[in-house]
C-alpha cells in the first residue's frame, strides 16, 4: 500500500511536470505568434506605406504631366529605357570618333534617340533634367544618355524613367 502510494506520488509529480512542461511550451508558443503577428503587422504597415508612396509617386508625375502640358510646348514620350553610353570604342564602335550623328560633340547633356520616336534637335526631359537629341543609335522607346566616361556608364545600368521632349 506504501509502495503503491509511493509509486502514485511519483507518478503524479511526473504527470505535473509534465504539465508544468505543456504550460511552458504554450507560454513559449504564444510568444512566437504574438512575435510573428508583430512582424506580420509590420510587414502590412510596411507595405501599406510602400502603395501610398507608390501612389504619391504617380500623383506626382501626373501632376508634374498636367504642368509640362499646361506649358504646352511638351510632348509626353512615355516611359523609355534610359541606358547610357560614352564616345569609347567599346560603346560607338566604329562610331567613336567623339562625334555624334548631328555632328555636334558626343559629351554630358547630350543623348540618342531613335529620330522616329525622338526627332533630332528636340529637348528631351528626364527626372526633371534637359538634354539635346542629338546622337542616335537606338530604337524605339529608348534614350541612350551620353557621359564623359565609360565607368559612368557601367554604373548607370538600365533604368526605366517617364520621358518629355519639346521642340524648342
Ligand atoms: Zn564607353
Amino acid at each position: 500500500m506504501a509502495l503503491a502510494l509511493g509509486v502514485n506520488m511519483v507518478q503524479w509529480a511526473w504527470i505535473a511536470s509534465l504539465e508544468d512542461a505543456r504550460r511552458e511550451d504554450t507560454a513559449r508558443c504564444r510568444g512566437q505568434l504574438e512575435s510573428a503577428e508583430r512582424t506580420r503587422d509590420l510587414a502590412v504597415e510596411r507595405l501599406g506605406e510602400m502603395v501610398l508612396q507608390a501612389e504619391a509617386d504617380k500623383q506626382a508625375r501626373a501632376e508634374q504631366a498636367a504642368a509640362y502640358e499646361m506649358a504646352g510646348a511638351y510632348q509626353y514620350v512615355g516611359e523609355c529605357t534610359i541606358t547610357a553610353y560614352c564616345p569609347c570604342e567599346e560603346c560607338c564602335g566604329r562610331w567613336a570618333d567623339g562625334l555624334t550623328a548631328t555632328g555636334l560633340p558626343a559629351g554630358p547633356g547630350v543623348v540618342a534617340v531613335d529620330p522616329e520616336v525622338i526627332p533630332l534637335g528636340s529637348t528631351v526631359i528626364i527626372d526633371g533634367q534637359r538634354y539635346l537629341a542629338a546622337d542616335t543609335g537606338v530604337t524605339g522607346k529608348h534614350v541612350d544618355v551620353c557621359l564623359p566616361d565609360h565607368e559612368d556608364t557601367v554604373a548607370h545600368g538600365v533604368r526605366m524613367a517617364e520621358v518629355w521632349v519639346s521642340a524648342e
